[in-house]
């Protein structure tokens, strides 16, 4: 029987339909019951350009779910891991013992700690995925900005997108290999 062929989840965020309404933010919240003053997700506005040609760009950000991830070799207990079938980082609760190691080595500021003292951060809702759905946010957003798929699938709408536009990630210059592309 030929070997399953792993995939690689990834989103796509298309930065020119983005209105940053915070939707994304808002269902993420509701759906992984994530406490007051905790995100795990959140939209940045930054001014581009130059006067009088200035542009605003809003970008929904998240953990980037990196291929390389500074946070899962940080991490003293393997709590923090790469789930080896999807490419999605993910934290084991029961044994995180909340030392912050992985906090401290996350370049894009992607976790927290819960009031229970284990670290959290955004799971591409692992859930709904598993389930076939889309991440809630995705789910959500007015205007379809947001795509949500498999780049080891060349079919995938992910993979097409990647191919016809212009993208970027953020800060990869640091050499996490991040998961998250802006289309530009
Ligand atoms: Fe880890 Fe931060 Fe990358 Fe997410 S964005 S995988 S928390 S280093
Ligand atoms: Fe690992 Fe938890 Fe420490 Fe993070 S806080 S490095 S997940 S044990």
């Amino acid at each position: 029987m030929a070997a399953k062929q792993k995939k690689r989840y990834v989103m796509v965020i298309d930065t020119l339909l983005c209105i940053g309404c915070g939707d994304c933010v808002v269902a993420c919240k509701m759906e992984n019951e994530v406490p007051d003053g905790l995100s795990r997700d959140w939209v940045v506005e930054e001014v581009q350009g130059e006067f009088p040609n200035l542009h605003v760009e809003y970008r929904s950000e998240r953990c980037n779910h990196c291929s390389n991830p500074p946070c899962v070799y940080a991490c003293p207990t393997g709590a923090s891991f790469i789930d080896e079938d999807s490419n999605i980082t993910l934290v084991d609760p029961e044994l995180c013992t909340g030392c912050k190691s992985c906090v401290a080595a996350c370049p894009y500021d992607a976790r927290f700690i819960m009031p229970e003292g284990y670290v959290s951060k955004c799971t591409f809702c692992m859930h709904r995925v598993n389930d076939g759905e889309d991440p809630a946010c995705v789910s959500v957003c007015p205007t379809h900005c947001m795509y949500f798929g498999d780049l080891n699938d060349p079919e995938s709408e992910v993979s097409q997108l990647l191919k016809q536009r212009q993208h970027k990630t953020i800060a990869p210059e640091t050499g996490t290999d991040p998961n998250i592309f802006y289309l530009t």
